[in-house]
């Protein structure tokens, strides 16, 4: 029994491991699913009540001639701890404890008529027992009605496929151990059990060939040749079983002597002696306890799935203000790496801020409307406003300088604009940036700090830019290039005819040439902005976005409370629920590894 005890404890612990950590199954990865239960399956009175019982080395099922069994029996064992009392509870009776085991026995019996009848009726309904005992394993056992061929008297026609059905139902489950019990004193040609146990597992993996009665053969007869693999090839070692008599029964036989009777039995026996430590329920037992490496490889390919998940989806956070700190700085440099990718290439996006230089800028410029401010006329309407009651000698130094004044106060619009335009450009790359920071993802708080903090940043470097560019255009303003000027014979053309119908054409020329002169001075400006412009936009605003668009943050974050830096690590309430529960489910996985590791198997 030493294996099955193991196989039996191993389970126990795991099964409890799976109750603590509120692990009952669900969403197909539970390991308590994973778990075998035996499900018996076997023609009437073929002894599979019997089987089970002494597999699990407690009497405690109703056993005897004809259909005892006439609806599933789900039969929780859980171990409790030494020295308190046993007792046994159904599903159906929730509060009422059974102390006294013939009593759990007759209940069954009577919980079935309750759904049956007194007839010979079947019922799929199952019964559920638990029984809570120091000397119980926790195992899932189910026993099930027998096989039958034929419907009898009170019985309806349907019933042969109705058992079958039922009885498929329980034994489909991938992790469910069949035991097919056929007793040997009947053909096994005829065994209803391992023919639907090759149907629900073709492989055979987790059948287990049971023949009973051996203690019932016609003299002369015995089952060498089946147990032997010769008649019947199972995937596991057929197993002969000799279990109590009815008139063991009627005797009160209990466990410990049948299973010294048995152990006699093959021990002595003149066929089966070359056989007999392959026989009896305790060599069943320790077969069953073969099935425990497959658990084991479910259990370490659980735990590779979980970790990967946990993975994907992050691991916890750090508890301590410092690590917090750490952990947020950390997400902000992923962000800021992302974001100079963006700005100096391997990211698309900056060399829109380019753009805005080398079209937009030059295009706003070029509309700039200076044809009309220049006009003959108008130039003459300033100039004569300029000169007041005294018209111009030589040349008209107020008139120019208004003039100049006056176009140069055009170049604000498209000064202010290129801001606006590299402001844009670079909200946008934050934006993306913030999008492509995959660390970023699980913590939204965080995330839209950052994003207030790098558009708070901007704004302020906009602000800066805009200063800076208006001030290159009033820089014009402030002091001409004298040089240009001089250059120029500014004195009004001499008139051939001055008397002459030719005096208004005259002044036409004077103030055309006067228009001339401002336009050629202001794209000598124009061309200087063009060129200062952008280098101001890139030093006010792209230079520091690459410096310090996270610095106001970063200043403030170290002057942050522990509750601050906490909440800023908030995650999506989900995916922390998400993580907490695989992270459970880790721990369940892992202990129960460990557990089966300090298990030592031979
Ligand atoms: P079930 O209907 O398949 O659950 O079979 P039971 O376990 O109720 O057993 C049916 C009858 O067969 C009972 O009277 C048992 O005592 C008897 N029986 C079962 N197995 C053996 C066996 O190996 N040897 C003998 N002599 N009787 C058995
Ligand atoms: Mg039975």
């Amino acid at each position: 029994m030493a294996t099955m005890q193991s196989l039996i404890g191993l389970v126990n612990r795991i099964q409890r491991a799976c109750t603590v950590l509120g692990d009952h199954g669900g969403e197909g990865m539970s390991l308590w699913e994973a778990l075998p239960s035996v499900a018996v399956v076997g023609g009437q009175s073929s002894g599979k009540s019997s089987v089970l019982e002494s597999v699990v080395g407690r009497d405690f099922l109703p056993r005897g001639s004809g259909i005892v069994t006439r609806r599933p029996l789900v039969l929780q064992l859980h171990q409790t701890n030494e020295g308190q009392a046993e007792y046994a509870e159904f599903l159906h009776a929730p509060r009422k404890k059974f102390t006294d085991f013939a009593a759990v026995r007759k209940e069954i019996q009577d919980e079935t008529d309750r759904i049956t009848g007194k007839t010979k009726q079947i019922s799929n309904h199952p019964i559920h027992l638990s029984i809570y005992s120091p000397n119980v394993v926790n195992l899932t056992l189910i026993d099930l009605p027998g096989l039958t061929k034929v419907a009898v008297e009170g019985q309806p026609d349907s019933i042969v496929e109705d058992i079958e059905n039922m009885v498929r139902l329980y034994v489909e489950k991938p992790n469910s151990i069949i035991l097919a019990i056929s007793p040997a004193n009947q053909d096994i040609a005829t065994s209803d059990a391992i023919k639907l146990a090759r149907e629900v597992d073709p492989t055979g993996e987790r059948t287990f060939g049971v023949l009973t009665k051996l203690d019932l053969m016609d003299k002369g007869t015995n089952a060498v040749d089946v147990l032997e693999g010769r008649s019947y090839r199972l995937q596991h070692p057929w197993v002969g079983i000799v279990n109590r008599s009815q008139a063991d029964i009627n005797k009160n036989v209990d466990m410990m002597a049948a299973r010294r009777k048995e152990r006699e039995y093959f021990q002595t026996s003149p066929e089966y002696g070359h056989l007999a430590h392959k026989m009896g329920a305790e060599y069943l037992a320790k077969l069953l306890s073969k099935r425990i490496p497959s658990i084991i490889s479910l259990i370490n390919k659980t735990i590779d799935e979980l970790n990967a998940e946990l993975d994907r989806i992050g691991r916890p956070i750090a508890v301590d203000s410092g690590a917090q700190l750490y952990t947020i700085l950390e997400l902000c440099r992923a962000f800021d790496r992302v974001f100079k990718e963006h700005l100096d290439g391997g990211r698309p996006g900056g060399d829109r801020i380019y753009g805005v230089f080398d079209h937009q800028l030059p295009a706003a410029l070029k509309k700039l409307p200076f044809d009309r401010h220049l006009s003959t006329k108008n130039v003459q309407r300033v100039v004569s406003e300029a000169d007041g009651y005294q018209p111009h000698l030589i040349a008209p130094e107020q008139g120019y300088r208004r003039l100049i004044d006056g176009s140069i106060g055009f170049f604000k619009g498209p000064a202010e604009a290129s801001v606006d335009a590299v402001h844009h450009v670079l909200k946008e790359l934050v934006r993306k940036s913030i999008a492509e920071t995959e660390e970023l993802k699980r913590f939204p708080t965080l995330t839209s700090d950052i994003a207030a903090a790098a558009a708070e940043a901007l704004e302020r470097f906009r602000e800066d830019s805009k200063k800076t560019v208006l001030r290159l255009v009033d820089m014009e303003s402030s002091y001409l290039t004298v040089d240009f000027f001089r250059k120029l014979h500014l004195e009004p053309e001499k008139n051939p005819n001055p008397a002459g119908p030719n005096a208004d054409r005259h002044s036409d020329n004077h103030f055309r040439r006067i228009g001339s002169n401002v336009s050629a001075y202001i794209n000598m400006v124009c061309e200087t902005l063009k060129n200062s412009i952008p280098k101001a936009v890139v030093y006010c605003q792209v230079r520091e976005a690459k410096r310090s668009l996270l610095g106001h943050f970063y200043a403030q974050l170290g002057r942050k409370e522990k509750e601050r830096l906490s909440a800023m690590l908030d995650e999506d309430p989900a995916l922390m629920e998400k993580r907490a529960t695989i992270a459970k489910r880790l721990e369940l996985y892992k202990s129960a590894r460990d557990e089966i590791d300090s298990v030592a198997w031979k």
